[in-house]
């Protein structure tokens, strides 16, 4: 069976974590602040606040960028549904703004079609690890005063302009679930260029508390806590942390096994008629987390046939990014048309892509779609 994803582990992982119980801090302590700090300086950003999920870390990135009830959160619908539920957690609404067919992303044009006066913030999602345009939404949206959140869940390890995601707004959300490039398990980062949002964030994580364990321990403090704001439990715990910590040493090297993975399947099916490959965009180096392929125009249908004749063959694929709006919980909330994005959640899927596939096993998925496909 080839798996369509896999984390990608070794011994060391299972080291640090059994290092991190044998050491009797499991919750989050030291070795999330270390994750912190390492991931910080990896992508080049001011501070990291670690997370029980990127999901958490979204609803937070939006109440530190002061996104409350009665604003709108433009978001595309072609994402994971976390996207969408986001703005919700807040008391505002989602607005679903159409995406680009290469990149799958929003555009700065799809954006600016959504924006109302209601409008607080864009959820700019990296879609599979596809760098969006970050320079060019901020360059239409800051001058309104619309805060750019980037939902950078499949992101880690990917460039924008030649530099890695992660540095390029002040607020970007990172997700370490089972499913992405970098794993914890569960798991996510914020990464915040304001040390203000940051020690926002750690309090928002922690119950709205003013000093956290870590601190307290460390100062031998008696004083008591005080619980300043309405908070959540959204921490990372010490033996995720620790298995990060791992993990984030070999990100070059995952990043770097994957776009050869990605740039042997271009090879395989590039020149199938009509079929579109996921590639670099203009402005940045996707870590190509997901790696899809959109079938031709008015072959919808054979999608689904095409994905149970490589289950057949033993072989896993995924139907590409779903529409929220398409969904029972967001029906109906779409405003603006969005041609584009039903096309492609008809038209696309995921294919196999992971550290431990071969090109043979590449070979193999190719042949199976090349199969369905004659040139
Ligand atoms: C996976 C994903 C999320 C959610 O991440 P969790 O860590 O599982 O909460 C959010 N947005 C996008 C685009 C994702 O792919």
């Amino acid at each position: 069976m080839i798996e369509v994803a896999k984390p990608w582990f070794s011994e060391a992982e299972q080291m640090a974590a059994a290092d991190a119980i044998a050491s009797g801090w499991v919750a989050q302590g030291p070795r999330v602040e270390a994750f912190e700090r390492a991931v910080a300086d990896v992508v080049g950003a001011e501070h990291g606040v670690a997370l029980s999920s990127a999901t958490a870390g979204l609803h937070l990135a939006l109440a530190v960028a002061g996104v409350g009830q009665g604003d709108e959160v433009v978001v595309p619908s072609l994402s994971f549904i976390a996207s969408a539920n986001a703005p919700t957690y807040v008391g505002a609404t989602p607005v679903f703004a159409d995406v680009d067919a290469a990149t799958q992303n929003l555009t700065p044009a799809s954006v600016a079609a959504a924006l109302t006066p209601r409008t607080r913030a864009v959820l700019l999602v990296h879609q599979g690890g596809t760098p969006a345009d970050v320079a060019g939404m901020h360059a239409m949206c800051d001058p309104l005063g619309v805060t750019v959140v980037e939902d950078a869940a499949c992101a880690i390890g990917s460039t924008y302009d030649g530099r890695p995601i992660g540095s390029h707004s002040d607020l970007v959300v990172f997700s370490f679930h089972a499913r992405k490039i970098l794993t914890t398990g569960e798991g996510g980062m914020v990464m915040a260029r304001r040390s203000g949002d940051a020690t926002r964030l750690r309090r928002l994580r922690d119950h709205g508390v003013d000093v956290n364990a870590s601190e307290r321990h460390r100062a031998r403090s008696t004083s008591p806590e005080h619980y300043v704001e309405r908070g959540f439990n959204y921490r990372m715990t010490d033996i995720q942390a620790a298995v990060g910590l791992v993990q984030l040493g070999r990100l070059d090297e995952l990043v770097s096994r994957r776009r050869e993975l990605a740039a042997h399947y271009r090879r395989a099916l590039g020149d199938l008629p009509g079929i579109t490959c996921v590639a670099d965009p203009p402005w940045g180096r996707a870590n190509f987390q997901s790696f899809w392929i959109t079938l031709p125009e008015g072959c919808a249908g054979r999608r689904d046939e095409l994905l149970r004749q490589l289950l057949v063959e033993g072989i896993s694929a995924r139907r590409g990014f779903m529409a929220a709006h398409l969904e029972p919980v967001h029906a109906g909330a779409a405003a603006l048309a969005l041609p584009v994005t039903e096309e492609l959640t008809k038209r696309s899927l995921v294919l196999p892509l992971h550290h431990g596939l071969t090109l043979d096993d590449l070979d193999r998925v190719a042949a199976v779609v090349r199969s369905a496909w004659p040139s």
